[in-house]
């Protein structure tokens, strides 16, 4: 895949990059490990300084980079300055909480006197470069989400983006180098996939983070383990949306729509299984498929547009290829499912009804605006469905009765559980998945300790 800039809106190439030599990764990986071996005994109000300095860039340039991200990998532009602003607060809520998340730890006095110690304290001490393997379609977010953390811990980052996101991946580069960031402290590697085994094996490199589909996850890690390296994985997701007999039916079907097709429908944490009462299903579709078909559909880069192009030319083709299958195993097609002519990666919201296990898209995630819906009987029934899935990202539930509330948050197989509402991460909550969704955690208290030393400080 080249590194390229290519406009999802009409298919053109608009910047191509050469991939670094090995003689500039060497420098990077040098200048990566030298920068670390000061960087790491910077104070935590040094850091923070930085970080929100490059909170406020950002902010700045928002409109700016929030154009180039929608030209690069095709999201509604004011979805892209969400997105701007999304990383800023996650920049200011790590310089500000970062101290305390990773303050010494005394454990309890009686055990501290069973070791024999007069003092014990556990410290979270920085690892050193860590890679992060990024994906094109949250292309800010998902970067920030590790660099602001790891930066706030003395960790230094290397990133190697998504292929079609250059420009985006440079951005971030300068934007910490503005920032006052030593150089060093947080470098773009212009690389293909292909080039990620040779830097994740160099000796220089601590752990890495990858954010990607499953195939990627698992050659990162293959090499991590055999490198006895730690990663963090955020993987795939096909996240089930719940919809039980007390729910607010309005409510439940509007966020279903903007759950499903945020981002063009390309967000890991979207929900794409739609499990529905039968008491309120034929209600609940009705006013979902409305919704659908009501969106407005076109060029990105207007203000009004609600969904855009899928990114590529393959991300389309796969999704064409899922509804086909689902069509002739016996699905019904009860809106969109036809590509439209013209120029551009373009797919209609679509929405499927008769899902059978047998189906691909009953199993593997459709990465684009393709909702499937499901019919359960009770609490276990949708359950059942909801689990019955390789993956376990997210989980929506919608219904006003705790006791349900309670046997959903007991059983779903996710790292977490929307009620009443649809996923979206915050800075203060873990954020990540359990099954093939991937392992570890990311923001909150738990995401900075990922990447950390956890080091037994024992007195006599
Ligand atoms: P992808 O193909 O896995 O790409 C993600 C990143 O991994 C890119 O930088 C890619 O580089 C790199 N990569 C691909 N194959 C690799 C390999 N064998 N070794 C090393 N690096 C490799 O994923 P995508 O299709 O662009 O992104 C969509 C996927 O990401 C979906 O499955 C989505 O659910 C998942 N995702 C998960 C989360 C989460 O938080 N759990 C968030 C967003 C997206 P190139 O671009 O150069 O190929």
């Amino acid at each position: 895949m080249p590194i390229a800039t290519v406009n999802p809106a009409n298919g053109e190439t608009l910047k191509t990059y050469e991939p670094m030599d090995e003689d500039e990764l060497e420098r990077r990986l040098e200048l990566a490990e030298a920068t670390f071996r000061t960087y790491r005994t910077t104070s935590f109000a040094e850091r923070a300084r930085l970080l929100d300095k490059a909170a406020e860039l950002l902010d700045e340039d928002q409109r700016e980079i929030g154009r180039v991200v929608t030209t690069e990998m095709g999201k509604p532009v004011r979805q892209a300055r969400a997105e701007a602003a999304k990383c800023a607060k996650a920049m200011r809520w790590y310089a500000e909480h970062a101290e305390r998340l990773l303050a010494d730890e005394e454990p309890a006095e009686s055990d501290v006197r069973d070791s024999g110690a007069s003092r014990v304290r556990v410290r979270y001490r920085p690892l050193g470069p860590v890679l992060a393997v990024m994906p094109w379609n949250f292309p800010l977010w998902q970067v920030v989400r590790f660099a602001a953390p790891a930066l706030m811990a003395g960790n230094v980052g290397l990133l190697k983006h998504a292929s079609n996101v250059p420009q985006t991946a440079l951005y971030l580069e300068d934007l910490f180098h503005r920032a006052g960031f030593p150089e060093g402290c947080f470098q773009t590697l212009l690389i293909g996939s292909g080039a990620v085994d040779d830097i994740l094996r160099d000796e220089r490199v601590r752990a890495a983070t990858l954010t990607g589909s499953e195939p990627a996850g698992r050659a990162v890690a293959s090499t991590a383990g055999e490198m006895i390296k730690k990663t963090v994985l955020e993987l795939g997701g096909s996240d089930p949306y719940i919809v039980m007999p007390s729910a607010d039916l309005d409510r439940a079907a509007e966020v279903a729509v903007t759950a499903r097709v945020q981002n063009n429908g390309q967000s890991c944490i979207a929900a794409k299984r739609f499990i529905v009462h039968t008491d309120v299903y034929e209600a609940f579709a009705e006013k979902f498929v409305a919704g659908m078909r009501a969106l407005k559909v076109g060029d990105p880069l207007a203000e009004d547009t609600e969904v855009g192009p899928v990114a590529s030319e393959r991300g389309r083709a796969d999704l064409e290829e899922l509804v086909d299958d689902a069509r002739r195993g016996g699905a019904r097609v009860l809106c969109g499912g036809e590509r439209p002519d013209g120029p551009g990666w373009y797919y209609p919201p679509t929405v499927l009804s008769g899902i059978t296990r047998e189906m691909r898209v009953h199993r593997e995630e459709a990465f684009g605006p393709v909702a499937t819906l499901y019919r359960a009987d009770d609490v276990d029934e949708a359950v059942l469905i909801a689990n019955d899935s390789p993956f376990g990202l997210s989980s929506n539930v919608w219904t006003r009765d705790e006791a349900e509330v309670e046997r959903f948050t007991r059983d779903l197989e996710a790292g977490s559980v929307y009620v009443n509402g649809m996923t979206a991460s915050h800075p203060a909550f873990p954020f990540g998945g359990v099954k093939r969704s991937g392992y570890g955690r990311e923001l909150s208290g738990h995401g900075i300790r990922e990447f950390c030393n956890i080091t037994t400080v024992w007195q006599g």
